[in-house]
């Protein structure tokens, strides 16, 4: 075994992530007594949900009528009916508590005239499921709105005493031989020492894996880590088939400019100057839901409708809008468009493409945020000791298709969730279990040789090629063709990874290092996007498949799962579960309202 010291460290809970869903956990879990620690490798306030710009969806209704099965309704729908039911239902009705428990904490949330949250358009969201007018759901700080819902949870956080492990990378999973997760090891950044975690549960709150793709809003610390970790003990990936295109990146750049744009009054149009939206959406237009949005727009540009001098993008227009409305709704990405695009909003229109931006599929969970790892006689066996909430999970309540402003309140019902769960399961007089030796060994083994890696490819070579060949061949339409070329591709790129090369041997902030273990991490959920897309042959929320046009529920109404060894990759399907968590007679939605029918906007 590589010879290193170790710091050990003994916790009832470790969470792994600082973001929205990271620091949630963090905070319940530490409220309710638990012994818990927070590792993370950037800080806190640093992590991706800091850029989180529109808002955080919950039926208020502070804005005119809205309803929690309205929501249910919407989610399912925008789920492209591949969302867990159960799951979806716990968001929608624990929304409204975990917004007004925000505020409390301590979010300085926008206001209307008379001092409530305010609430904007978003798309997807609408009233009388679906049949009604667009409602005003999202509730917003400005347009800054996981800045402040991120500072305000750490505050939380360390007022409760939880116990933060910063800039501390988590390599991998510790598990016990009879299949449970016993901790975690780090590596500290900046000192170059490494810990050992021992805990009774870990939560893996690592964040999505944009970084996978070559253009995406995420930040560059996206690289699905946690999966990374997970699919390393065999554990499978859930619907990582379903990437979400966020229609307006700014072009070149990749950066956001939110849905809340739209949300205020902004429109979208070609080189005709036509807004054509009208024509695919005609009720809700701009604000159809996003992966219906970023089609349109790859349409437009496919038939030679785009802007600019390749005629490659499109324009986003807020010119109309009054510049008071602009400097107090959207003062940031007034300020993004003029960095990121020379443009001033209250003068000209944006340029924008579809550009990734959420990772709808991921570690799959029951809506308590615990990880399954399913048999073909139990699709929902829980693996002893594991968690995993946020952008990592997979609870499943975006389905095949996330609406605008249900991540962050996924991250806040689910973190929340997840502490209540473990409170629930910990044995706190319990004495700590001894970690298993040869899982130790395999972690630091694995650590070691990336360390003194002497092979011929360059971690960034290798990282661009695997980045180019999913966002030439995963993309926002995928064929036969295209799928099974990308599969080959990624294949031949994954098997590099035994040629790799780190010219960096030291362990103080080192960062060629540290860009290697987050390449092992992206590729297996690289390798497990690319293969399951392959598989699935209709057409389902933000899975376009030009060769199945159609969706598939006979077939194909259930989820994948992706088990990675190597470069293999081994699909098993699991059932989407239909079945609400109460009943109609208890006030509960009526199941005919979410029976699976067309999806039009
Ligand atoms: C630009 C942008 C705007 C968005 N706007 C909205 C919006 O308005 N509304 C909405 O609902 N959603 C929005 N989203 C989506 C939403 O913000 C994200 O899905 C969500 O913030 C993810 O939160 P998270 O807690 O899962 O992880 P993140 O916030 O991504 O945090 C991940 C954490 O994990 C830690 N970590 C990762 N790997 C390791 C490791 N190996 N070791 C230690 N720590 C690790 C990081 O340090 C970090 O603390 C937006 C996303 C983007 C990119």
């Amino acid at each position: 075994m590589a010879a290193y010291e170790c710091t050990e460290h003994a916790y009832d809970v470790v969470v792994v992530g600082a973001g929205g869903s990271g620091l949630r956990a963090t905070l319940g879990m530490a409220e309710q007594g638990l012994r818990t620690a927070c590792v993370t490798k950037v800080f806190p306030t640093r992590s991706h949900t800091v850029a989180a710009q529109g808002g955080i969806a919950a039926s208020l209704a502070n804005m005119g009528p809205d309803h929690w099965q309205w929501h249910m309704y919407d989610t399912v729908k925008g789920s492209d009916w591949l969302g867990d039911v159960d799951a979806m239902e716990y968001l929608a009705r624990e929304a409204p508590a975990a917004v007004y428990e925000l505020e409390h904490y301590g979010v300085p949330f926008s206001r209307t005239e008379d001092g409530k949250i305010y609430q904007r358009p978003f798309g997807g969201h609408t009233t009388e499921f679906g049949e009604g007018p667009p409602v005003q759901r999202t509730c917003a700080a400005a347009d800054r709105t996981g800045h402040a819902i991120l500072h305000t949870l750490y505050g939380q956080a360390l007022k409760h005493n939880a116990e933060f492990f910063i800039e501390y990378f988590a390599v991998d999973l510790i598990v016990s031989g009879d299949g449970s997760c016993q901790g975690i090891l780090a590596w500290k950044l900046d000192d170059g020492t490494m810990h050992l975690f021992n805990a009774r549960i870990v939560v893996l709150a690592t964040g999505g894996y944009g970084r996978a793709y070559f253009s995406a809003t995420s930040a560059h610390t996206c690289t699905g880590d946690g999966n990374g970790m997970v699919a390393r003990q065999g554990l499978p990936l859930q619907d990582m088939e379903f990437v979400q295109f966020h229609p307006t990146g700014i072009y070149g750049a990749g950066v956001l400019i939110t849905e809340g744009a739209r949300g205020e009054g902004g429109y979208l149009t070609n080189s005709e100057g036509e807004r054509f939206m009208e024509r695919y959406a005609p009720t809700y237009k701009d604000l159809a839901s996003r992966d219906v949005v970023s089609r349109c727009m790859t349409l437009e540009i496919r038939e030679g409708r785009g802007v600019g001098k390749n005629a490659d993008h499109l324009h986003l227009h807020l010119d109309h809008l009054p510049p008071e409305a602009l400097a107090e709704r959207l003062p940031g990405i007034s300020e993004s468009a003029r960095i990121f695009s020379g443009v001033d909003v209250t003068r000209d229109p944006i340029p924008v493409l579809p550009t990734v931006h959420y990772n709808m599929g991921g570690i799959p969970t029951n809506y308590w945020g615990e990880v399954l790892d399913p048999v073909p006689d139990d699709h929902d066996r829980v693996f002893p000791g594991l968690m995993a909430v946020g952008e990592a999970g997979c609870a499943s309540v975006h389905g095949a298709n996330r609406l605008g402003s249900n991540s962050l309140i996924d991250l806040v019902v689910f973190g929340r969730a997840a502490a209540v769960r473990a409170a629930d399961v910990i044995e706190r007089d319990a004495p700590d279990r001894p970690m298993d030796g040869s899982s130790i060994e395999r972690a630091f083994d694995r650590f070691d040789a990336l360390r003194y890696a002497d092979g011929a490819v360059p971690t960034a070579a290798l990282r661009l090629e695997m980045q180019k060949t999913m966002q030439e061949d995963a993309a926002v339409f995928r064929t036969d063709g295209t799928l099974a070329a990308g599969c080959a591709r990624m294949n031949e790129v994954a098997s590099r990874l035994d040629d790799i090369g780190v010219t960096d041997r030291s362990l103080i902030w080192n960062s060629d290092l540290m860009e290697t273990l987050e390449l092992t991490n992206l590729l297996p959920n690289a390798l497990a996007t690319i293969v399951s897309a392959e598989a699935r042959k209709e057409s389902r929320g933000a899975h376009a498949h030009e060769n199945y046009p159609e969706r598939d529920d006979v077939n194909w109404r259930k989820h994948t799962l992706a088990r990675i060894d190597g470069t293999g990759v081994r699909l098993d399907y699991r059932n989407v579960h239909v079945e609400p968590l109460v009943g109609e007679k208890d006030g509960g939605i009526e199941l005919s309202k979410i029976a699976p029918k067309a999806r039009v906007y």
